[in-house]
C-alpha cells in the first residue's frame, strides 16, 4: 500500500441505532472480537472507540475497494443509544463526521431509530443505514462473509422479494423525515440519496459492502472538507477517567483534531476547576482493538487525529469524563483555561428545588439519566459526576417526600463512609450499571411504595 498521505485525519464514524439492533455485533464482526460477551447486561453502556486501519478494510473488501482511497482508516464509536452522539461534541457541532444507523430489518423502526434520525438531521451529519439481520429473513441462504451483491444473487426469488419489500418499507419511513433512500447498489449519488446496505452482523454478509460505501463516502466528504486534515495543537474529548493498578489515574480520550505529544501541556475539565498538567505517556491501543477492553498498549511519542488514546499524567484524579481536552502550545495557556472554565460552568446541570439525587460516572451518562428522569417528570434535587458519598445520603435525608429520599447511582462506587451511614438511614440507594435498569428499578419501587 503506497497511499500514505500523512496529514489526513481519520474520519470518526458514530454507530447509532435502537438497542439490540446489532451495533456492537456489527463492530465485532469488523474487528473480529467479541466485546458483546463482557458487556454489562449485554447493552453497550460506554463509549468505545475502534480504529480500523485501511489494510483491514482492504482485506475484508477483497479487492472491490476503489484504488483512489486516501483516508488512513475509519474510527468507529459505538454509542449507548443516541445520547453519546450529542454529548460528544466538538467545537463546531457533533464530533462524528459520518454515522451508521443500524436498523434490525425484521424489527424495523423503533423509538431510538426515530431519535437518531432527528439528531442526524439536526446536525446535518451524512449517514448510511445498515439494514441488519438479513439472515433472519425466512428462507435466507447463508454465505458467510460474502459481499451483499454476491449473496443476494444466490437467494431464491421469494427471498429476494422479501428483502426488497423490507427495504422499500425502510425507505418509506425515511421519506417521512425528508430523506430519499434506496438500496446502496442502486444509487449513483450518495450525497442525494441515503444508502441502505443490507448486512448480517452474525454471518458477515454485506460487511464488505458496508465498509466500501463508508470509505467511499468518507473520501467524498474529505475532498470537500478541509477540516479533515491534521493541523496544530490537539483537541479532544475525555471519554473515561480510570484508575489502573500500577498506572495510577489515566484518561481515555478521543483526539479529533490536531496532534498531541508526550511532554505537551494539556488543559482538561476538572470537577471544580480546569486541570493543567503535562502528558507523561501516550498509550495507543493496538489497531482493531477497542480502547476500553484492551490490555496491551503501544507507547507512542505522538498521536494525530483521529484516534483513541490513553493519557497518563499527574492530577487526573479530578478529571471529568465528557469534558474537552486542549493541548496548550506557546502563549495559549490562559485563554484555554478560560475556555475550559466556561465549559465546566455550562456542564453544571440545573436541578429542581426538591427531588432525588443522581450520581453518575460521566457528564454523558449523567445527562442521559437526567433527560430520561425529566421525561418521566421525576424531580431531581442534585445531579453530579462522582461516587456516592456520606454527604449525598445526608442530603437525601433532608428531602420531605419519602418517595424522593433516594440516591440513583450509575456506574459509581458506594464509598465506605456512605455504606456505613446507610445502615442508620431510611434513604434508598439504587446503584446499577445499565441506565434503563436503574430507572426502571426506581420507578417500580416508587409504584410499590404508593400502594
Ligand atoms: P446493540 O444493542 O445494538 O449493540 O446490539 P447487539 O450487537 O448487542 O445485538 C443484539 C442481539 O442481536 C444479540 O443477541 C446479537 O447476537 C443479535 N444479532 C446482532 N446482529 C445479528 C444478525 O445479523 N443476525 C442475527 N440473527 N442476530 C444478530
Ligand atoms: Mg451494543
Amino acid at each position: 500500500v503506497t497511499r500514505q498521505i500523512k496529514d489526513l485525519r481519520t474520519p470518526i464514524i458514530c454507530v447509532m441505532g435502537h438497542v439490540d439492533h446489532g451495533k456492537t455485533s456489527m463492530l465485532d464482526k469488523i474487528r473480529g472480537t467479541t466485546v458483546t460477551d463482557i458487556e454489562a447486561g449485554e447493552i453497550t453502556q460506554h463509549i468505545g472507540a475502534t480504529e480500523v486501519p485501511l489494510y483491514t478494510i482492504e482485506s475484508l473488501c477483497k479487492g472491490v475497494l476503489p484504488g483512489n482511497i486516501e483516508v488512513p482508516g475509519l474510527l468507529f464509536i459505538d454509542t449507548p443509544g443516541h445520547h453519546a452522539f450529542t454529548t460528544l461534541r466538538s467545537r463546531g457541532g457533533a464530533l462524528s463526521d459520518l454515522a451508521v444507523l443500524v436498523i434490525d430489518i425484521i424489527d424495523g423502526f423503533q423509538p431510538q431509530t426515530d431519535e437518531a434520525l432527528k439528531i442526524l438531521k439536526q446536525y446535518k451529519t451524512p449517514f448510511i443505514i445498515a439494514a441488519n439481520k438479513i439472515d433472519r429473513i425466512p428462507g435466507w441462504r447463508v454465505n458467510p462473509s460474502f459481499s451483499f451483491t454476491k449473496t443476494f444473487e444466490s437467494q431464491p426469488d421469494n427471498v429476494k422479494n422479501a428483502l426488497d419489500n423490507r427495504i422499500y418499507d425502510l425507505a418509506g419511513k425515511l421519506s417521512a423525515y425528508g430523506f430519499s433512500a434506496d438500496r446502496y447498489d442502486r444509487i449513483r449519488d450518495f450525497t442525494r440519496t441515503i444508502g441502505i446496505v443490507p448486512i448480517s452482523a452474525r454471518t458477515g454478509e454485506g460487511i464488505p459492502d458496508l465498509l466500501m460505501v463508508l470509505v467511499g463516502l468518507a473520501q467524498k466528504f474529505l475532498e470537500k472538507n478541509l477540516k479533515l486534515h491534521v493541523t496544530g495543537p490537539g483537541v479532544g474529548t475525555v471519554l473515561e477517567v480510570k484508575e489502573d493498578k500500577g498506572l495510577g489515574y489515566s484518561i481515555d480520550t478521543i483526539i479529533y483534531d490536531g496532534e498531541i505529544r508526550t511532554g505537551d501541556t494539556i488543559v482538561i475539565g476538572g470537577k471544580e476547576k480546569p486541570i493543567v498538567t503535562k502528558v507523561r505517556a501516550l498509550l495507543k491501543p493496538m489497531p482493531n482493538r477497542e480502547l476500553r477492553i484492551v490490555e496491551k498498549f503501544d507507547h507512542v511519542d505522538r498521536v494525530t487525529a483521529s484516534a483513541g488514546v490513553k493519557i497518563l499524567a499527574s492530577d487526573l484524579d479530578k478529571a471529568m469524563a465528557g469534558s474537552h481536552l486542549r493541548v496548550a502550545r506557546e502563549g495559549m495557556l490562559n485563554a484555554l483555561i478560560k475556555e475550559i472554565e466556561s465549559e465546566i460552568e455550562r456542564a453544571k446541570i440545573v436541578t429542581d428545588e426538591t427531588g432525588i439525587i443522581v450520581k453518575a460516572d460521566t457528564i454523558g451518562s449523567l445527562e442521559a439519566i437526567v433527560s430520561e428522569l425529566r421525561s418521566l417528570k421525576i424531580p431531581i434535587a442534585q445531579a453530579e459526576v462522582g461516587d456516592i458519598s456520606k454527604k449525598d445520603i445526608i442530603e437525601a435525608e433532608t428531602i420531605n417526600d419519602p418517595l424522593h429520599r433516594v440516591v440513583l447511582g450509575f456506574n459509581v462506587k458506594l464509598l465506605p463512609d456512605a455504606k456505613e451511614h446507610m445502615l442508620e438511614s431510611d434513604v434508598r440507594i439504587f446503584n446499577r450499571n445499565v441506565i434503563y435498569r436503574l430507572i426502571d428499578d426506581y420507578a417500580d419501587w416508587e409504584e410499590t411504595q404508593k400502594k
